[in-house]
């Protein structure tokens, strides 16, 4: 059974045996979520999440876009690919860069 991490998103029909995955191993997340779309899954196991914000130069009174790349784990029971827009939680550190866990993808 998948627990509940208390977040309100629905938990994958698939099941796992990763150590890491937040609903069948024992990962807890804590902190931010944040959604973005996934640039690359060619890592094992990790995800490449893009962000894009407009940030507000005064001098020009106009907005600029930025991004930011954030690393995430995959969890096998929800196998994010490129394009799949995720919704991704803080975590305890799972190596030198990834922070964060994909939690759920967002259906269009
Ligand atoms: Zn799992």
């Amino acid at each position: 059974m998948a627990k509940n991490i208390g977040l309100g998103v629905l938990p994958p029909e698939q099941v796992c045996s990763d150590a890491n995955c937040p609903f069948h191993g024992s990962l807890p997340v804590r902190g931010q979520v944040i959604t973005g779309k996934v640039v690359s899954d060619r890592m094992m196991g990790t995800v490449v999440v893009e962000r894009n914000y407009l940030h507000f130069v005064r001098k020009y009174n106009r907005y600029e876009k930025r991004s930011s790349r954030i690393h995430a784990h995959n969890p096998p029971c929800i196998q994010a690919k490129s394009g799949d827009d995720v919704k991704i939680a803080e975590c305890r550190p799972l190596s030198k860069t990834t922070t964060f866990v994909v939690v759920e993808v967002q259906k269009q």
